[in-house]
């Protein structure tokens, strides 16, 4: 029954066996009311892995990855030459990922020391890597530097000075790109959204009150004439989980506009990256737009603005990650515990049913950190019991340790079940914990209908392996 406590976007489904096809990956179906992933049963993987389980749809991966190369390179190509797509590793990173991210043509973004050296590690070719990061130690930039890596995306003119300063001493040139904050303000959670002016990534390209010239042009100028800097180019990313064109192309616009102002100096900016952030569908009320139709509109309108400008386009990049990953993975789940209380809303009474699985906060923080959503479905068998107003919970010791805020699940869902919560492929493995001493689960990737592990199961030993004096 449809319950008052449901948000509006939350329809009650005809049938509680439907899977999603926006939500769930290209390899996920049901075979005799099982939830199969490339023909693989859950409750198979299950027994072989463990619960719970982080499954990776590699096609699906390859495919995404390969559909950004594809469709930015067809829709650029006769205005700017071929893009290059970086994946923002921070989605979601392992060896594994990394060689397939090469094998699919793309380059590799990393925010920190351990995400370089993992893709250091796993081959990567130095020149495709990018750096990020608003506070990069010495360490980090040393090894950006000595390896020669593809960009240094440089993110304040402290950090400008201290990159010329460390390839002088080194006697390397580094290969810089300029973040700039081109203050638009996106439509998503205010944690995710990166080109306003108040918050901490990115040079400003507004002078100060009584300033001449902004942080920005004062990093070029200084990028453009050190003599131990390459200045590739210029960067801007405005956020994460954005369905809305507008926002990107009001930052092709002012960053194009600064080049166009650049150029009248004769300093020619070569390339522009304009980031990632493309939404993905967690629930029902996501529209996720395919990478075809945003490469095709935001080349319509960057041919537009460069006409007016009377600017030659620059090299153009990408780095999408979470539309990379995301829709790639899913969690299964053991149910445990289950409840019904009575929550008042005008006056009466209804039930939200709290179904309580083996993981929770430690394999997927994003719920208590942004409030995100996410569905459920059951995924060992289907049921013909009515679908009640539910809530999905993990096993730590907090309230807020929410998996599904709000799912409709079939009113005999019980302990042994097993669930499957679409869409966790990015921001959840590399975003979890320990809390509470969980063993954090293992990634089984599955391609062309066959299983393997990437990342195994922690162990308790895993847990007490820091203890100095055990
Ligand atoms: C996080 C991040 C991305 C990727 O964002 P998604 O929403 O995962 O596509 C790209 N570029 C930068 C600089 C980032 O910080």
């Amino acid at each position: 029954m449809h319950s008052p406590l449901a948000p509006a976007w939350l329809s009650l489904p005809a049938d509680t066996a439907a899977l999603n096809a926006k939500i769930f990956s290209s390899g996920v179906a049901r075979d005799a009311g099982q939830v199969t992933i490339q023909g693989i049963g859950v409750t198979e993987l299950v027994e072989q892995f463990g619960s719970p389980l982080w499954v990776i749809d590699e096609n699906d991966f390859r495919a995404r990855a390969r559909a950004y190369v594809d469709a930015f390179n067809e829709a650029f190509e006769p205005l700017c030459g071929g893009v290059d797509v970086f994946y923002a590793s921070k989605a979601l990173l392992t060896v594994q990922i990394a060689k397939w991210v090469k094998e699919e043509g793309l380059r590799m973004d990393t925010a920190s020391g351990g995400e370089m050296a993992l893709a250091l590690r796993a081959g990567t070719d130095p020149s495709h890597i990018g750096l990020h990061g608003n506070n990069k130690s010495d360490e980090e930039l040393h090894t950006a530097i000595s390896h020669q890596i593809g960009r240094i995306v440089v993110d304040s003119l402290p950090e400008l000075y201290r990159v010329e300063a460390m390839a002088a001493q080194l006697g390397q040139t580094a290969n810089v790109m300029l973040r700039l904050t081109p203050g638009v303000d996106a439509s998503t959670h205010q944690h995710i959204a990166t080109a306003h002016e108040d918050q901490k990534f990115g040079l400003t390209m507004t002078p100060a009150p009584g300033a001449e010239t902004s942080d920005a042009y004062q990093a070029v100028h200084f990028a453009a004439n050190a003599a131990h800097i390459n200045l590739v180019g210029l960067h801007s990313h405005i956020g994460s989980q954005i369905f809305d064109s507008a926002g990107f192309e009001t930052a092709a616009t002012r960053m194009l506009e600064f080049i166009a102002v650049l150029a009248a100096e004769d300093i020619v900016i070569a390339e522009l990256d304009i980031g990632g952030g493309y939404g993905i569908a967690y629930t029902e009320a996501d529209d996720p737009v395919e990478p075809a139709v945003i490469a095709q509109n935001l080349a319509a309108h960057m041919s537009t603005e460069i006409d007016r400008l009377g600017i030659t386009c620059p090299r153009i990049s990408i780095e999408p990650g979470r539309s990379i990953a995301g829709p790639a993975g899913l969690t299964i789940y053991t149910v445990g515990t289950t409840k019904t209380v009575w929550v008042e809303h005008d006056g009466e009474h209804y039930p939200r049913r709290y179904v309580a699985v083996d993981g929770g906060m430690s394999d997927n923080p994003r719920p208590v950190l942004y409030d995100a959503d996410y569905t459920a479905v059951l995924a060992n068998r289907v049921s013909d019991a009515d679908a009640v107003f539910s809530r999905v919970v993990g096993k730590h010791c907090e309230s807020g340790d929410i998996v599904v805020n709000t799912v409709y699940l079939p009113e005999d869902t019980d302990h042994g079940d097993l669930l499957v919560v679409p869409a966790t492929g990015a921001y959840g493995h590399v975003m979890s914990s320990n809390y509470n001493m969980l063993l954090r689960p293992a990634i089984v990737a599955i391609k062309d209908g066959q299983a393997r592990e990437i990342i195994r199961r922690e162990t308790y030993d895993d847990l007490f392996a820091r203890e100095v004096d055990l």
